[in-house]
């Protein structure tokens, strides 16, 4: 074996230094100090309406347990997720919050969620299953019914719904269910100009008088997700839109929900930081096609960056020319997106030379401040920047920034009273 003698110019360690932790080779780099900033906001533009923090799909690929903890310690009230699985996964891990599932399966283990203390979602045959788990633990089940009111998706119909509130109201006499929320899901509050939204919450308001006189009383009437929450101030009545409680999702990972206003304008700050390196540099000429289908050939001579991030890894191989931040610039990824890695031309020649550093340069493809945005992928890809932050695969390890867990940045005085 040879020695190494030339100076190696990525250090073998991490980038502070031989005393800092390796760099890990790709991560999504998740700052639980933007979401509990953005918590922070969320919560003033709620209130007094309670936080339903909507942490399903892994906190939208950030991570569910840790989201969980941060968002919780920033005031969120409750948690919510699709699925009865993900709720109790969170229970497992010892999050004893309030947690309501929404979305069932005639499946679902009804019997494991009441017992694990988990508010369910009834849009009308759930009712009866989920009684009869609440009578064989000799417990009552804490539901929230659900209508739709425009949608078209779950929820039980204008005509079904005085059937299931009289349904709910017999189980609740019973002592097996108690009805503490009614819930709606608007379709259309990231377009504030459609008059849809209106409309939808004068059926809700009817639904809940409806609700009332079967004898129902719901303490939590809830309608708003993030784009509902941040329109409600051009309503009239922005009570009407937040009611008891707002449903965050995409907003609490400083995500904008709106196409034609950034997280900026909101007040967010996102959380999710999509980043690896270069790890090839290569001088190609005129001419060279890049990636399968040789989609992309290149004008003039130029050098070509190679980035092992790819469909696998969640960026969409639809996302040709999603920009890629290196040693200060943005540059477009070029050619196919592949399974494991994208290329970006660097735009001039001559930049393989070891002098530019750029193997092992850090490789951004989204994230806060001056990096490209998720929403700029989004763009690129035909899609929106749920996805992109959720599809975000298991292949890339999640890190967390936390300084305020370190006892670092953040004092404790700064974190408003919960
Ligand atoms: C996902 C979801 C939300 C959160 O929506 P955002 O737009 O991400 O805030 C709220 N309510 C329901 C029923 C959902 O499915």
């Amino acid at each position: 074996m040879e020695p190494v003698t030339r100076a190696d110019p990525v250090p073998p360690t991490g980038p502070g230094g031989p005393s800092s932790p390796p760099r890990p080779e790709r991560s999504a780099v998740v700052d639980l100090d933007a979401v509990r900033a953005n918590v922070r906001l969320i919560r003033r533009a709620a209130a007094p309406a309670k936080l339903m923090a909507v942490v399903k799909a892994d906190a939208y690929g950030h991570g569910a347990l840790p989201v969980a903890r941060a968002v919780l310690e920033a005031g969120a009230d409750a948690l919510g997720v699709a699925h009865v699985g993900e709720a109790l996964e969170l229970r497992a891990a010892g999050v004893t919050a309030p947690l309501l599932a929404w979305l069932h399966t005639v499946d679902t283990d009804f019997r494991t969620a009441v017992a694990r203390d988990i508010q369910l979602g009834v849009s009308g045959w759930e009712l009866a299953p989920i009684a009869e788990a609440a009578r064989e633990l000799r417990t009552t089940a804490q539901v929230h019914l659900k209508i739709d009111t425009g949608l078209g998706r779950n929820g039980a119909t204008e005509e079904q719904w005085p059937h299931l509130v009289r349904a709910a109201a017999r189980a609740e006499s019973e002592g097996l269910v108690r009805v503490v929320g009614v819930f709606t899901h608007l379709a259309v509050a990231d377009e504030p100009a459609r008059s849809e939204t209106r409309l939808q919450l004068e059926r809700f308001r009817i639904a809940v008088d409806t609700a009332r006189a079967a004898g129902l009383r719901p303490v939590l009437r809830h309608a708003a997700n993030s784009p509902g929450l941040f329109s409600a101030a051009d309503l009239d009545r922005p009570e009407d839109m937040l009611l008891d409680m707002v449903r965050v999702g995409v907003s609490l990972y400083g995500l904008s929900p709106f196409r034609d206003r950034g997280p900026e304008r909101l007040g967010l700050v996102p959380a999710m930081t999509l980043r690896s390196t270069v790890n090839a540099v290569k001088e190609v000429p005129a001419g060279q096609g890049v990636s399968y289908g040789l989609t992309y050939v290149t004008e003039r001579p130029t050098t070509l960056a190679l980035i092992p991030l790819g469909y696998a890894d969640g960026v969409p191989r639809s996302g040709t020319g999603g920009p890629v931040r290196i040693q200060g610039r943005t540059y477009p990824e070029v050619g196919r997106v592949a399974m494991d890695q994208i290329v970006v031309d660097l735009g001039e020649p001559g930049l393989a030379a070891p002098e530019h550093g750029l193997l092992g340069a850090e490789a951004v493809l989204f994230g806060s401040g001056s990096n490209p945005s998720a929403t700029e992928w989004a763009e690129a890809a035909g899609t929106i920047n749920y996805e992109i932050v959720t599809r975000v695969s298991s292949r890339v390890p999640r890190a967390y920034v936390d300084r305020s867990a370190d006892g670092g940045a953040l004092p404790a005085a700064e974190e408003e009273p919960v």
